[in-house]
């Protein structure tokens, strides 16, 4: 018995058959009825749409026979695909290549004609075939007939599977749709890319998908920030795992000396059908099946990339072309969020610019203002008291008059600083502007607030500046004011803390006061 040989072009061939989609389906009424047809038209016991896979023959539709499969190295059609043509075998007896085939000695397999499956027109996925017990002859004009009938069989396929494909960018397109729809609701891309991530791995078949931005970190280094990822096998997992860095609950892919990076350095897709072709470079990528990567752009700069993997018969150009559409999206998805992250940091400085003090880096004025009714409103809800202290540094015109305002400004700054030191956390310090600083105590009595202050004029006297070799004494005199009752507003609060300010001024500074009840 002789096997069938391999035809040329295997594996585009094999491609296209998995593409198919047909392997391992129910019957179809409408396929059953064309091979009922063949049979009955020329006459004979059987007819079947044999599928030739890598290593068997299977049935998609057949008449007359209860197999359902057989081996490919006994299959008949395995010969016409092998041939590119049709074949026709009048008595397989006679047929030196045929007559000891089991099917021809336990199947009883006597007649056999099949007409090539042309699925793209250049390669067969396998025969429609008919089959008698008895030998016959099979003239041109049934050959034509059959061969006909195959090819209307193969117009049938390819409509499916042209429907196939638009159900399947109808899907993505949906899926975009309700990511853009997620992202605009929720602000953020990692949920947008798991809902496109998803269908788009059931629709194309893949193992391994993610989708990811292109950021640099502080020290300016590229890295792509993971913001889905989606996986249905380990083995794609084990390529990609080592390549990732955890930051902060997310996955960073730094490192652009791997095959990935020639996507974004490139600008145009990666398709490595043959991952076994790089297994000297890269033994992990030769594990995958297949791997594609597509640069998202939006306006001409790559935002993103978007990779599958682990395709069982390869990424073909049709499909990566359908794909770049849908990276675009995601790409134009990635600037819009880039475009709101900015204006969220423009706002946010913005807001700090507008509570802190320039100079000091502490809070200002308005800043201190707003905690103080938020300390009023727990003093109304919970009656919890606090104080406020007014700091005024003596006699500061002379260090500007005799050093100049930059030194003075040095003095402001190295004074915030001791302060910080000097307080908790809790504390609130803020510049009540020129040389006057102000302080909340929350929760805090009178008597522990005066101790406070005490320590607050210590320290600056204690404090020893130097500005260009010129050394630099100060003193500052300091007013407390401490709620009485829940019916305190803040602006006399504040008056009476500047009133004790006077007080300590013109009992000779250097000194804290407390405001008269
Ligand atoms: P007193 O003990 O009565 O408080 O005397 P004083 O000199 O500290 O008070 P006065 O109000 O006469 O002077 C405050 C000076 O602080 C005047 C102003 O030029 C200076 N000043 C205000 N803001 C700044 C600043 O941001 N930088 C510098 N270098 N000087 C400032
Ligand atoms: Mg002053
Ligand atoms: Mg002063």
């Amino acid at each position: 018995m002789q096997a069938p040989a391999t035809p040329v072009g295997e594996q585009a061939r094999l491609a296209l058959l998995h593409r198919a989609a047909l392997l391992d389906t129910p019957p179809e009424p409408e396929l059953d009825r064309v091979v009922a047809l063949a049979a009955s038209l020329f006459g004979t016991s059987s007819a079947m749409l044999s599928l030739v896979d890598s290593q068997r023959q299977w049935f998609k539709a057949r008449h007359g026979t209860s197999l359902c499969q057989t081996p490919r190295t006994v299959s008949l059609c395995g010969h016409a695909i092998a041939a590119g043509a049709m074949l026709v075998v009048t008595d397989t007896l006679l047929d030196p290549r045929f007559a000891d085939n089991p099917l021809v000695l336990e199947h009883g397999i006597r007649f056999y004609a099949g007409a090539p499956l042309w699925l793209d027109g250049q390669h067969a996925i396998g025969t429609l075939c008919v089959v008698d017990g008895q030998p016959r002859t099979f003239g041109q004009q049934q050959q034509q007939q059959l061969q006909q009938l195959a090819d209307t069989v193969c117009d049938l396929l390819r409509q499916r599977m042209a429907l196939r494909t638009a159900q399947h960018q109808c899907e993505r397109l949906l899926s975009v749709n309700q990511a853009q729809a997620g992202y605009l609701l929720h602000r953020d891309m990692a949920p947008a890319s798991q809902t496109i991530l998803a269908p788009l791995l059931a629709s194309s078949g893949s193992k391994l998908g993610f989708i990811a931005s292109c950021q640099l970190d502080p020290e300016g280094n590229l890295y792509l920030d993971i913001l889905g990822l989606a996986q249905d096998d380990p083995v794609a997992m084990d390529w990609l795992l080592p390549l990732l860095q955890q930051h902060e609950g997310r996955y960073r892919l730094y490192g652009f000396d791997h095959i990935l990076a020639s996507a974004l350095s490139e600008g145009e897709p990666l398709v490595i059908n043959q991952p076994r072709l790089f297994a000297e470079d890269d033994s992990r990528l030769a594990r995958l099946t297949s791997l594609l990567a597509i640069p998202c752009f939006c306006h001409g700069t790559v935002k993103g990339l978007m990779v599958l993997a682990d395709r069982p018969d390869g990424y073909e150009q049709a499909l990566v072309a359908q794909l770049s559409t849908l990276a675009d999206t995601v790409g134009s998805l990635l600037h819009v969020r880039d475009l709101e992250l900015a204006r969220q940091a423009a706002e946010a400085e913005l807001a700090r610019q507008a509570s802190v003090d320039p100079l000091t880096g502490l809070a200002n004025r308005r800043t201190f203002l707003e905690r103080c009714q938020g300390a009023l409103l727990l003093l109304q809800r919970y009656r919890c008291s606090f104080s406020v202290l007014l700091l005024d540094l003596d006699h500061f015109k002379l260090v500007n008059d005799g050093l100049g305002h930059d030194a003075g400004d040095y003095v402001l700054c190295e004074i915030a600083q001791l302060l910080r030191q000097q307080l908790r956390d809790t504390d609130q310090l803020a510049r009540w502007g020129g040389e006057e600083f102000c302080i909340l105590l929350p929760q805090e009595s009178s008597s522990h607030a005066m101790q406070l202050a005490q320590r607050l004029c210590d320290a600056v006297a204690s404090l020893e500046l130097s500005w260009h070799e010129q050394p630099i004494r100060l003193t500052a005199s300091i007013g407390v004011a401490s709620t009485l009752s829940a019916q305190d507003n803040v602006d006399t609060l504040l008056a009476r803390a500047d009133q004790a300010l006077a007080v300590a001024k013109q009992a000779g500074r250097n000194c804290c006061r407390q405001a008269a009840p």
